[in-house]
């Protein structure tokens, strides 16, 4: 599996949830939201009741799951955790929310993959508390209403513009989550070293925040991949000369591309001088599937302003050869 994968491996599951922040405080960044949702969750608590329905979008790994919890957390409410692709009947949402106690947090991971009839049940469910249960099948099915108890549902979806509009409209505040700079990683990381017993200096922060890709998760994961580094090299004080090293050793590098993004831009520029060159023809060029180039190393590449999409086909752009050492050539 990637270092700078975005998405959450198995193994993590215990870590992670040991790097969690537990309340608003400690969550770092994301100002805007955070204000937002403070003052949310205050008005609710003011007025005695569950929170408005919370809607989270943004990329993986930058802190849905870690808001939803703390939502619970400052509601005083305890937390229920499921995701869209786990509801693929709208029976196995009606099983949830009916057993939800008052004031309860669901958190619906990933809600722009739930089935078509879960999520009408839903709609219901955010605004009136009520769900009509089918029973029976054919002519003789009849709709049982049940009333639920009030609770709070966090969504949270990769891009909000997945979301069916009427879905989008119940939640009572929507945020969305930005990529960190690095100096909000850098703090991420301060935080996480603590909890770990690690020491490292303020410039081997930076080495490994400027390697994160805006990404908490990706943060935390190689700060655990520089930790194991320095044990085996027997080194109790970290610093950015260290830190560069162990990650370099990972092929993580100075910008947090791996082996698969720089493949990418080495045969973008050396075999097809800098482009355009269609997608699939440049995933032939690195081995990998179209779908692998297109999702997985793409992404990051458009955004870091090296690649360009054209109607003809991939572009290198000035900072792809910089990056590579190179001098770019004069665009027309
Ligand atoms: P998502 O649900 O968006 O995929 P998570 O909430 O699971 O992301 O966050 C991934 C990891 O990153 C968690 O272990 C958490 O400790 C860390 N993290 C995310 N956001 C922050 C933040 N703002 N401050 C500190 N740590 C964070």
């Amino acid at each position: 599996q990637r270092l700078v994968a975005t998405e959450e491996e198995p193994e993590e599951k215990m870590i992670e949830a040991a790097l969690r922040p537990k309340n608003l405080d400690d969550f770092v960044g994301q100002k805007r939201v955070r204000k937002q949702l403070s003052l949310v969750l205050e008005a609710s608590k003011m007025r005695g009741r569950s929170a408005d329905h919370v809607l989270l979008s943004g990329p993986p790994g930058l802190g849905k799951t870690t808001l939803a919890m703390i939502i619970a957390a400052e509601m005083e409410a305890p937390l229920r955790i499921t995701s869209g692709p786990a509801i693929q009947h709208s029976g196995d949402l009606a099983a949830i929310l009916s057993s939800l106690t008052p004031g309860e947090v669901l958190f619906l991971d990933e809600i722009h993959r739930m089935s078509r009839p879960a999520e009408e049940m839903l709609y219901m469910a955010m605004e009136d508390f009520r769900v009509d249960i089918v029973v029976g099948k054919g002519a003789g099915a009849t709709s049982i209403p049940l009333d639920l108890p009030p609770f709070t549902l966090v969504g949270a979806t990769t891009r909000a513009g997945l979301l069916p509009g009427p879905l989008r409209d119940r939640f009572g505040f929507t945020g969305h989550l930005e990529f960190y700079s690095v100096e909000e990683l850098e703090l991420v990381l301060r935080r996480s070293a603590g909890l770990m017993d690690m020491r490292i200096s303020t410039e081997g922060f930076g080495e490994i925040a400027g390697r994160s890709r805006g990404t908490p998760r990706i943060a935390n994961r190689l700060l655990r991949r520089v930790r194991d580094w320095a044990l085996v090299n027997g080194i109790d004080d970290i610093n950015a000369h260290d830190a560069a090293s162990a990650l370099d050793m990972y092929e993580v590098d100075s910008r947090g591309l791996d082996r698969l993004d720089r493949d990418v831009l080495e045969a973008l520029i050396h075999k097809f001088g800098g482009g355009p060159v269609g997608l699939s023809t440049l995933a032939i060029a690195v081995g990998e599937e179209t779908e692998t180039v297109e999702s997985v190393a793409e992404p990051y590449l458009v955004r870091e302003g090296m690649v360009g999409r054209t109607p003809r086909g991939r572009v290198a752009l000035p900072a792809a050869w910089e990056h590579l050492g190179l001098e770019a050539p004069e665009m027309a």
